[in-house]
């Protein structure tokens, strides 16, 4: 009685929807083209296999560790009591936006002004805002690999060409000028940087930057996307980035956050400093698709910027004893090339001598074998070189505990030790 009175009244709760018709043909061709991010796929994997009871060791994703620090943490509580609950300027608030300034002032040397800095949500959002931006469709976009997941995949939204440049653990990762002038074109729209870098480690050296500079001065066209978010987690004393040297300076866009430096990965606030014409087209962009990064965040990253810089080094140097320790842990195994990475907190050995060999049923052909039998057999979670277009590598992150990074390393020497 109750269903039919129903169907009477409201016809549309008593209709069977036909599923049928809508299924994964009717996603847009442009996320059909989209590889999903594996870091945090293996990340979740590792999860659910927590979750279901098994001693899983995270070496996936690349999160700091530590919690936030607590004076930032004191300062979102204070934005919410005193309610910093409305929306914001697009860009962000502007009294963050002039704390910005004055750290790319005071620590990388460079004048903006606040209407040259957008905050968006996590230096994702900062590097895609860019990207779409600046790229047309056929636009080549030079990247450097091994590179980070998500480059490639932002480019391919913008329906831009992706021109990989190569680097192998033997030039510690790094491209040499020869080989950044020979991937320019005349449809090279922009290159993008990433020292530190997700997923080698590797910190491009003043002299080099110097280098690449000199080869781009001669085509100033081309945009510089430099991805600076692991900046402060660097172990060679200095930070340089491209935008310092005055032939290119004009054109290059900074990308950086709070994330990293600050432990802050879940707060979501990163930005760009960049020509205003480039800050706002982002702007634009971010206003008609996510507005502005959370009120509260934004607050918390203000006092992250403002207050006592004690926390980074605190955490850098724990992250630089982790380098060691991993570097000389995993120099042990035999078979793993690795370079001795000066920043970030990635190491990315080469695998490709266990490619072909089997333990019992698992048969290892490529380094996405390796990466699952790694988690089936020894328990760790590592992702695969493919994901950072690099299919001979494996990347490990060592932002977890010494007593994790000693046990990781000691099963993942006893899993390979299985393979003939
Ligand atoms: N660039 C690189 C190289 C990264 O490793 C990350 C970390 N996911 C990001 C950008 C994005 O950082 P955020 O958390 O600020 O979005
Ligand atoms: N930067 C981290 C990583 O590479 C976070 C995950 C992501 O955003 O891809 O693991």
């Amino acid at each position: 009685m109750i269903l039919l009175i129903t169907h009477y009244f409201f016809p549309i709760f008593a209709q069977q929807i036909n599923y049928n018709r809508i299924n994964m043909n009717s996603v847009s061709q442009r996320i059909q083209a989209l590889s999903p991010s594996q870091t945090l796929a293996m990340s979740q994997k590792s999860a659910e296999l927590r979750s279901q009871g098994i001693d899983v060791i995270n070496m996936s994703v690349g999160e700091p560790d530590f919690n936030t620090p607590d004076h930032i943490k004191e300062a979102a509580k204070k934005a919410i009591d005193d309610n910093f609950t409305f929306y914001t300027p697009v860009g962000g608030y502007l009294s963050l936006r002039k704390a910005i300034c004055d750290k790319m002032k005071n620590e990388n040397g460079r004048e903006f002004t606040p209407d040259q800095i957008v905050v968006s949500n996590g230096a994702k959002q900062s590097l895609c805002n860019a990207i779409l931006s600046i790229i047309n469709p056929g636009d080549e976009v030079i990247i450097p690999t091994p590179a980070w997941v998500s480059y490639v995949e932002m480019v391919k939204l913008a329906e831009g060409v992706n021109v990989l440049v190569p680097a192998s653990v033997e030039q510690d990762f790094k491209i040499t000028p020869a080989q950044l002038e020979a991937a320019i074109t005349p449809k090279t729209k922009m290159v993008l940087l990433c020292s530190p870098s997700n997923p080698t480690g590797s910190v491009y050296t003043r002299e080099e930057l110097k280098a690449l500079a000199d080869v781009l001065a001669k085509y100033p066209e081309i945009i510089i996307l430099s991805d600076e978010i692991y900046e402060h987690i660097n172990y060679t004393g200095e930070f340089c980035s491209i935008a310092e040297f005055p032939e290119v300076a004009d054109r290059v866009v900074t990308v950086n956050g709070v994330s990293k430096a600050y432990a802050m990965t879940g707060w979501r606030i990163g930005f760009l400093a960049a020509p205003l014409w480039i800050a706002k087209a982002t702007q634009k962009l971010q206003g008609q698709y996510s507005s502005n990064p959370s009120s509260v965040a934004q607050k918390a990253a203000e006092a992250a910027y403002v207050g006592s810089q004690d926390c980074i080094e605190e955490m850098r140097k724990a992250f630089e004893r982790r380098r060691n320790l991993i570097v000389e842990l995993l120099g042990e195994i035999p078979g793993l090339r690795i370079n001795n990475p000066q920043g970030a907190f990635y190491i990315f050995p080469e695998v490709s001598a266990y490619f072909g060999k089997k333990n019992g049923d698992a048969v290892i052909k490529d380094s996405h074998d390796l990466s699952m039998y790694l988690l089936e057999e020894a328990h760790v979670a590592t992702v695969e070189g493919a994901a950072f277009c690099a299919p001979d590598y494996i990347r490990l992150s060592y932002a977890t505990s010494d007593e994790n990074i000693k046990e990781a390393v000691a099963r993942i020497k006893v899993a390979l030790a299985k393979l003939a």
